[in-house]
């Protein structure tokens, strides 16, 4: 093996380190050294000649494994305030608890100090990109502000998307209208509510679409769910989204009671949400239909065939009853599958160990029939699927020269990886994020050596202490106004668990 010459512009070199190169053994991946220039990768080789090129950074990445950067393909800052506020609730129950429609307005300063930890958790788990599907409700410039301010100085990358329906939540909850007294309905409340001040797509438009662009900052559109968003605002979506070019992220089918409300209100397409998107012109390969656990099999093919994708987020699905998608008829199909953390409430961390474990624990039993391996399928799910989703897979999402230098490296120096009988394995199921010792992104170093170096990380925990009273103020109102709604809630929730369905992805009925 001889050495390379670097090459030109080359300012940080990560030597040594074992990477997960498109074309290489993911359980063996040899050792090689990557290039960067600037913000991108500009060589790999076997090893390069570094005489004389002192003004170089190099990292050294012997016994670390180097990996693509995870994209949390599906996450909301609005609640990363409320981690560990919550166990076992039902989906239903919990969008009352946990959704800003029920708060009351925010400060700034709560706004900026929730984003910021979101971020700097998603860095030290590795992830380099963000979809940030948000609820700024109602909405304020000044709110949109503080989050685009927090995640710049943080420096992650982001895709965000501001979330938004044009229909009231009780209208689109099953049995929920029928069971509690009217006097109650204004309590009632989804992920997004319409907003009444504003038309928060077309100031979206002007205010972020139309400006100069922000170097780690991309747009995407996030019309909330199909049955809370209308066939006319789907369209103004889709327009949208083709005009710029833009991703579209949406929730279906995360509970059995979604899958429900579309058979009784969609008789016209056989009660199926996908088939009156495709009958509608909108289902295309922008799309990305976050949790789709609840999917038909006839969906499922409508996915393939528009080129659609799904966000699975495994740790909140379960925590809120929803079930077990479909992950072999998924990847059967052969439909785009990303990976998310989804909320703070409901998942808890944003931690893409703990959703690449549970994606392959759950392809097992999703299948009676022994499958394929499904290590390197959640890696990829968690990587390039992820930035394919965001309609960024030829810059992000893999180690390969002209890339974004986004990466994450892991210290191999642990119990996790001794021995090292298979890194794709080891890293799916044994790692759970305590190796994260190094995450670049677009070139730079955010974290280093455990720790975020754009931000002082105790004063983010500090901005996030002098924030709590209030948050924890009213998520004590909220959780006692729940409570009242518990008799009805409870109810509604019976209903939806006895209602006869076609399809099943819980193990218990
Ligand atoms: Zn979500």
């Amino acid at each position: 093996m001889s050495d390379e010459s670097l090459p030109a512009g080359t300012t940080l070199l990560i030597k040594g380190g074992r990477a997960l190169t498109p074309g290489a053994d993911w359980h063996q991946p040899p050792c090689i050294d990557i290039a960067i220039a600037g913000d991108a990768i500009a060589g790999i080789a076997d090893a390069y000649s570094l005489a004389a090129r002192s003004e170089i950074e190099v990292i050294d990445a012997r016994d670390h494994l180097v990996l693509p950067g995870f994209v949390n393909a599906h996450y909301h800052s609005h609640d990363v305030l409320a981690k560990g506020t919550l166990e076992e609730v039902p989906l239903e129950s919990w969008r009352l608890y946990a959704l800003p429609p029920q708060y009351p307005p925010r400060s700034v300063e709560e706004v900026y100090a929730r984003t910021l930890l979101g971020a700097l958790e998603c860095l030290r788990s590795g992830m380099t990109t963000v979809q940030d599907m948000l609820t700024l409700y109602p909405y304020e410039d000044r709110h949109m502000d503080a989050v685009m301010a927090a995640y710049e100085k943080v420096g992650i990358r982001v895709v965000f998307a501001l979330q938004y329906a044009d229909r009231k939540g009780i209208e689109t909850i099953p049995f929920w209208k029928d069971t509690f007294p009217a006097e109650l309905h204004p309590l009632l409340s989804t992920a997004a509510e319409p907003e009444r001040q504003i038309d928060l797509i077309g100031h979206f438009e002007s205010t972020r679409l139309k400006a100069a662009p922000r170097p780690l900052m991309s747009w995407a559109l996030g019309p909330s769910a199909p049955e809370r968003c209308s066939p006319a605002l789907m369209q103004r979506t889709m327009e949208l989204a083709r005009r710029y070019d833009i991703p579209v992220y949406t929730h279906i089918y995360e509970s059995r009671g979604m899958a429900l409300q579309a058979r009784m209100t969609l008789p016209e397409y056989s009660g199926l949400l996908i088939r009156r998107l495709a009958e509608e012109g909108v289902l295309d390969p922008r799309l990305n239909f976050a949790h789709s656990v609840w999917l038909s099999r006839e969906e499922i093919e409508l996915l393939a065939e528009h080129g659609a994708g799904v966000v699975l987020n495994p740790q909140g699905n379960l925590k809120m009853k929803c079930g077990i998608p479909p992950i072999r008829m998924l990847q059967d199909a052969g439909v785009r599958i990303g990976l998310g953390c989804d909320n703070c409430s409901c998942s808890d961390a944003q931690n893409m160990f703990v959703a690449m474990k549970l994606f392959g624990l759950l392809a097992a039993v999703s299948d009676p029939i022994p499958g394929p391996p499904q290590a390197i399928a959640a890696i990829r799910s968690a990587t390039e699927a992820g930035a394919d989703g965001a309609r960024l897979g030829h810059t992000i999402g893999r180690i390969a020269v002209g890339f974004k230098a986004d990466l994450t490296l892991i210290d191999m120096n642990d119990p996790s990886w001794s021995p090292m009988n298979s890194a794709a394995r080891q890293l799916v199921h044994v790692e759970a994020g305590r190796g994260v010792r190094t995450v670049l992104v677009n070139g730079a170093v955010v974290v280093r050596d455990r720790k975020l170096t754009s931000v002082d990380e105790t004063t983010i925990y500090e901005a996030v202490k002098t924030v709590m009273p209030e948050f924890r103020k009213d998520f004590a109102v909220i959780s006692a106004r729940v409570a009242k709604l518990q008799p009805w809630l409870d109810r509604a929730h019976k209903q939806i668990m006895d209602a006869e369905l076609d399809i099943e992805r819980l193990p218990f009925r």
